[in-house]
């Protein structure tokens, strides 16, 4: 059985083996997350190595995603390590010690944090774990009273509820990291904290620059974690090729409960405005240590995938659990349950919608009739993958065949939803091309004598953009 939609793994000490990782891309991940909060640059280009070696091994088409740490906004060291924090008392952040802490006050890695707080701010300590309200701010400490305490340990992050700290989503460090990311040519870079548009842009100028030499352009995903970012939701996705719904900081940020809205909103803007969404964090968290999910994680990844979500991403369970192999293939079963029971709504997406483009219309034109004709198969020819990307934003039950010539295309599209994508030989006769594709599928197995499919390709051949053509055959 094929599955729609995609898995991101994020790897780490869990699956960095090479035997390891070989079973998760044979279970099922379709990305894989190289976590720049972590690790050293050649930590990660050796990794990235390795990925594209073991994709090629077991013949998989594997797209790699960078994730930049973004900006640290957190407490300082403590002399023990840690302190308990009782409800009730009063604690100090201070942006000018450099002492280690105690548990009356702690130094600041984010010394901005005294000029972007005032009184009746809270302030949430290590995920929202503790909560502290904001009394007074003289010079550059930051007086707060205890309202839900607990342990606080070095370096732990601070957010502020309902957002406002400035830290800018770009660090020297993200900057030195986008050059190791384009290094190995990361086919998606996602941009952690950005506030608005010109973050994402100013991401995707510097990795345009880094890529230069090689003319590798990565997808940008702007991971929405910011309580910032969602008033803004429209610009960013226009500036960015997709989003992650990252929900451990954005819950943070905007209350846990407004995330599930939040979630089916920007799944649904995405979709809307041709681009990618990821749904992330704590999806199978429980099987860190456990070998099978919870009812509710199973039901939220299932929820995910009815939401439309391009892919369901994996944090610390592939990371760092003890079940990796199994959180995949535990994952890949749900979410084929769930493809199962989705509702086809073709005829009203296009409803009130308008397809200017010539090759975006031959695009809608061949999901409408290879849905309707029960088609085994619909194939895009693509060189840059945008027929496929329009093509899967729209639900139908037929397989979408991405064949391109561009081997970073085809690794581009192992994120968009309901694709395969494939490699296929530069043709320019335009006969020839269409004889290789339907040779391509029957080899593979997708078609057999009887079946019909759907094709569509530009002609003249070869030019991004340029598909203007819809055929439907049968196999003979
Ligand atoms: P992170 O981002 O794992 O890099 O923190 C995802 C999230 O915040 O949900
Ligand atoms: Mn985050």
């Amino acid at each position: 059985m094929t599955r729609a939609t995609k898995i991101v793994a994020t790897l780490g000490p869990a699956s960095s083996d090479p035997a390891v990782l070989e079973k998760l891309l044979i279970a099922g991940v379709d990305v894989v997350r190289l976590n720049f909060s972590h690790g050293k640059a050649q930590d990660h280009i050796d990794r990235a190595a390795l990925v594209r070696s073991v994709a090629d091994k077991v013949g998989k088409t594997v797209a790699l995603m960078a994730d930049l740490q973004g900006p640290k906004i957190r407490v300082g060291k403590f002399a023990e390590g840690k302190v308990m924090l009782v409800a009730g008392a009063a604690f100090v952040l201070d942006a000018q010690r450099s002492e280690p802490g105690d548990i009356t006050t702690v130094g600041l890695d984010y010394k901005e944090l005294p000029r972007d707080v005032r009184p009746g701010d809270t302030l949430l300590l290590n995920d929202g774990l503790i909560k502290l309200t904001v009394e007074a701010v003289l010079g550059e400490q930051v007086h707060t009273r205890v309202v839900l305490g607990g342990e606080l340990s070095n370096n732990k992050g601070i957010n502020k509820a309902g957002g406002g700290l400035t830290a800018p989503a770009l660090t020297a460090k993200d900057m030195e990291d986008i050059k190791t990311a384009m290094a190995f040519q990361c086919e998606y870079l996602a941009v952690s904290f950005p506030k608005n548009a010109t973050d994402m842009e100013m991401a995707r100028q510097l990795a345009y620059v880094a890529g230069e030499a090689t003319r590798h352009k990565p997808a940008m995903i702007a991971k929405i974690e910011r309580s910032e970012a969602i008033p803004q939701l429209e610009a960013i996705l226009r500036a960015s090729d997709g989003i992650m719904v990252a929900r451990g900081d954005l819950a943070v940020e905007v209350g846990n409960a407004a995330v599930p809205a939040l979630q089916k909103r920007m799944i649904r803007m995405a979709r809307e405005m041709d681009k990618v969404a990821i749904t992330a964090t704590q999806m199978m968290e429980s099987m860190i240590l456990a070998p099978v999910p919870t009812r509710a994680e199973v039901s939220d990844v299932a929820n995910a995938v009815l939401d439309g979500t391009d892919a369901v991403m994996l944090s610390a369970e592939t990371a760092a659990g003890k079940y990796p192999v199994e959180t995949v293939e535990q994952m890949h079963q749900i979410a084929l349950e769930a493809e199962r029971a989705e509702d086809i709504s073709i005829e009203t997406d296009f409803t009130n919608k308008k397809f200017g483009r010539i090759d975006q219309s031959i695009a809608m034109g061949a999901l409408f009739t290879a849905h309707h004709l029960g088609c085994k198969a619909i194939i895009a020819l693509t060189e840059s993958g945008s027929t496929a990307l329009w093509m899967s934003r729209h639900n139908v039950k037929v397989p979408i065949f991405g064949l391109t010539s561009q081997p970073a295309s085809q690794r581009r599209m192992a994120l968009y939803r309901n694709v395969r994508p494939m490699l296929m030989p530069k043709m320019s006769d335009r006969d020839a091309a269409l004889a290789q594709a339907e040779r391509l599928l029957v080899e593979r197995g997708v078609l057999k004598p009887g079946d019909t499919y759907a094709i569509t390709c530009g002609e003249p051949m070869g030019y991004p953009g340029g598909t203007n053509m819809l055929k439907v055959c049968q196999v003979r």
